[in-house]
């Protein structure tokens, strides 16, 4: 054995052999909060949560000083709670217009109201369940994203602000407040710093995963509003990639789609659910699909139901057959550039080249028969 082993296993029994002074904070000098139980917070994603620190007792720290041996509970003690102070101040104005506190949760990418009493979904139970539930959600769409594009930290400019509802007086409210337009069930301001409110209305998002592809869907096209430029793709001919890459995260997550935005009207059409992969082949080896550039010219809200299904075929392609353009290709196009050259510029073909080579991919890749679900 060697002298140096030797010599830490000793000090090692001498420790465990010690008693600590304080036994009932083994000496850090911090026990849990007892309030702990109402408000212990779950999921890795977090960095701020209202409902722990209104907790008066931590402040969101979810520890107390010692209340045996009295330590100094330190500066930074102090910084985390003066820091969930601030958090709450910052809620003040979100939370005005409705005139009651609601619970909120900030992580690295999105700040979340969550207003949703009880969800039929392991987790989200609760309020506060539900709150860190969607919050971990929401970051697994960001890191997907982050991933396919290509982006780093800075090309974000702000955070993606996501509010929740089971009323719909709330949903109106919030809609008109932070998306700036009335609806009763979906809304969203997309740009430098993307709002999406949504009401689930069980009329509408018949169950929770609804609820949960709604908000995959809609936070698909905050992000892709917000890299990089601060410029929503949607309403200057690029449609195709605003509603296309949203289908994709559904189809990829869920095996179907739910969802089409009209941005305008903010309806939402249920057509055409479950895969999409055959419907396209189909068209395809019918030579019934629609012209590349007649889709691709388009502004999302001029995008038909049928438009949409090629719109993610055609994204579908770029993620899967040449993965590593998608990123400059969807920066090229919110850079205005015309089509033809942010095609060149990304994938070095031109608009015809991409449709035969997308026609191919799709023969080559897509079955007829509907698969079971991803
Ligand atoms: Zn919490
Ligand atoms: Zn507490
Ligand atoms: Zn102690
Ligand atoms: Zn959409």
């Amino acid at each position: 054995m060697g002298a140096q082993l030797f010599l830490g296993l000793l000090l090692l029994l001498g420790s465990l052999q010690q008693p600590p002074d304080c036994k009932k904070c083994r000496d850090t000098g911090f026990v849990p909060c007892p309030e702990e139980a109402r408000h212990a917070c779950s999921g890795a994603a977090t960095l701020r949560c209202s409902i722990a620190a209104r907790c008066a007792l931590c402040v969101g720290t979810h520890q107390v000083p010692c209340p045996k041996c009295k330590h100094e509970s330190g500066p930074e003690y102090a910084a985390a709670q003066a820091a969930n102070r601030a958090f709450l101040e910052e809620l003040k104005p979100i939370e005005a217009p409705f005139a009651r506190p609601l619970a909120h949760a900030k992580s690295a990418h999105f700040l979340l109201t969550y207003d949703i009493p009880a969800l039929k979904v392991a987790g989200g139970e609760t309020l506060h369940g539900g709150l860190h539930l969607y919050l971990e959600r929401m970051e697994r769409v960001f890191a997907r994203f982050q991933s396919d594009v290509g982006a780093q930290e800075a090309d974000f400019s702000a955070p993606t602000h996501v509010l929740l509802w089971s009323r719909k007086e709330d949903q109106q409210k919030a809609s008109a407040v932070f998306a700036r337009q009335s609806s009763d069930t979906e809304a969203k301001l997309m740009g430098r710093a993307p709002v999406v409110t949504i009401f689930y209305d069980k009329a509408w998002l018949h169950d929770e995963p609804e609820l949960h592809q709604a908000v995959v869907h809609q936070v698909t096209h905050c992000l892709l509003s917000n890299v990089w430029d601060g410029i929503w793709p949607g309403n200057i001919h690029g449609g195709w990639i605003d509603e296309g890459l949203s289908h994709a995260y559904e189809l990829a997550q869920f095996g179907s789609v739910r969802h089409y935005c009209y941005v305008e009207a903010d309806t939402i059409l249920d057509l055409n659910h479950g895969a999409w992969e055959p419907l396209v082949r189909a068209a395809v080896d019918d030579g019934k699909a629609p012209g590349f550039m007649g889709v691709a010219g388009k502004n999302t809200t001029d995008l038909t139901p049928e438009d949409q299904l090629f719109a993610w075929s055609y994204v579908d392609f770029v993620l899967r057959a040449h993965k590593a353009q998608f990123g400059p290709l969807a920066r090229a196009i919110k850079a205005k550039k015309p089509l033809k050259d942010a095609l060149a510029e990304a994938l070095q073909i031109s608009p015809f080249q991409f449709e035969d080579l997308w026609r191919v991919f799709v023969q080559e890749n897509y079955s007829l028969k509907e698969k079971k679900k991803r």
